[in-house]
């Protein structure tokens, strides 16, 4: 394949040459000197990301690490969680609490739209003795491509007079979607560094209210590795990360903070997803007209993510045209998670594309244009004009 290859799934996605270039370098002292000395400003920048002022805690971990970091300092074993879940990732934060020994009650909300704030509210004013300890909540479900309304799921435990924590996963929408941790009352965020934060995968983090470490003081399934405490505090260097520090990712992720914090702006990151994400969808409502083979998962694009598409082709389209653009276009875009099992024939029929973190327009419009391609070549039928008001979506914003 010649020219550059365009991994379009929703994570891992693309490192920018700068970031990768940051980690190209002699192993630092870990002991002393610039990355014991740089801790201070990294921490700081990433209680900026999440917009909050409280505390953060940095994992060498994924995203599932981070999961179990937050459940290991919410929880005591036999604890009430309400998780509403809205897609297969939420089904996953809430598998791995359920296998610690939370009593997780799984508010499912479909996969095919955010959740009804009414039936959180609802759910949660039945809760009249308070068992319920944690709200969880995906943020953006990367399976689904849902967006939960945060704002909402704040009112509506105000709204019950609920004392819950609000755990919210941000691991797909951190850096892409607007988040505000403390102007909206959230509690805990679970990022991981490989999505909207444009580093390779290996770092998980936990943003947690002091409210939520008042709270949660004696949760008894905290072990010494995931304890939230130390790492938050970084007495000694080593102890910010439970261990050995991972060292060249640390360098990765100052870049990759002054990319989105110093040089664009963090609301001008949404903005640019906001307007990405909107060119995509245009392409597949041109696609979709009058061809219901194809389709977005997500109707109401209020409910949509602004770092990932889900979306279908059936008739086994979507694998087809995953294995084209695969082999002819140098594009690789996600298999679709949670829709359908691997070994039903509706498995190939849905995809989803990334669109996170280190992308602009070309890259974007090259996949959609490239997708135009693949579908000509298949014989894919489909609505006419999808790149062209892809393009036109893109350059009026
Ligand atoms: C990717 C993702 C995860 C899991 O992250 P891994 O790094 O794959 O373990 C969890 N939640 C959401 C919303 C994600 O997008």
């Amino acid at each position: 394949m010649t020219g550059r290859t365009y991994l379009a799934i929703p994570g891992p996605s693309v490192v920018p040459e700068r970031v990768l270039n940051a980690m190209h370098r002699a192993s630092p002292n870990i002991y002393e000197g610039e990355v014991v000395e740089m801790m201070n400003k990294l921490m700081a920048d990433l209680r900026r990301v999440a917009m909050t002022r409280q505390n953060v805690a940095i994992y060498i971990a994924n995203g599932h690490g981070a999961w179990e970091a937050a459940n290991a300092n919410l929880f005591s074993r036999g604890d009430k969680a309400l998780l509403v879940a809205t897609g297969l990732f939420g089904m996953g934060w809430a598998n791995a609490a359920i296998r610690m020994g939370v009593d997780v009650e799984i508010l499912d909300c479909g996969k095919s739209g955010p959740a009804d704030p009414a039936r959180v509210a609802e759910r949660l004013k039945a809760d009249t003795a308070h068992a319920i300890k944690v709200l969880m909540v995906t943020h953006v479900d990367t399976a689904s491509s849902a967006k939960n309304d945060i704002v909402a799921m704040r009112k509506a435990l105000d709204d019950a007079g609920h004392p819950a924590l609000l755990a919210v996963d941000a691991v797909a929408s951190l850096g892409c979607d607007e988040l505000r941790m403390d102007d909206w009352g959230v509690d805990i965020v679970v990022g991981a560094s490989q999505k909207g934060l444009m580093m390779p995968p290996g770092l998980g983090l936990l943003w947690f209210s002091d409210k939520a470490k008042e709270r949660t003081a004696a949760a008894d399934l905290r072990t010494p590795y995931w304890d939230w405490g130390p790492r938050a505090i970084g007495a000694e260097f080593y102890l910010y990360f439970g261990g050995t520090a991972p060292t060249l990712h640390l360098f990765a992720m100052r870049e990759a903070l002054a990319m989105i914090l110093d040089e664009e702006g963090l609301e001008a990151v949404w903005a640019r997803h906001a307007r990405l994400a909107r060119t995509v969808w245009a392409a597949l409502e041109a696609w979709s007209a009058g061809n219901p083979h194809i389709g977005q998962n997500i109707a109401n694009p209020a409910g949509r993510g602004h770092s990932v598409t889900a979306a279908r082709i059936s008739n086994g389209g979507a694998l087809k045209l995953r294995r084209w653009l695969e082999s002819e276009a140098g594009i690789t875009l996600g298999v679709g998670l949670g829709m359908a099992t691997a070994d039903e024939p509706a498995y190939a029929d849905f995809f989803r594309i990334g669109h996170m973190g280190h992308v602009n327009a070309h890259m974007v419009l090259g996949v959609l244009a490239s997708m135009e391609a693949g579908m000509e070549a298949l014989g894919i039928s489909r609505g006419s004009g999808a790149v062209e008001a892809a393009a036109k979506t893109f350059g009026k914003a």
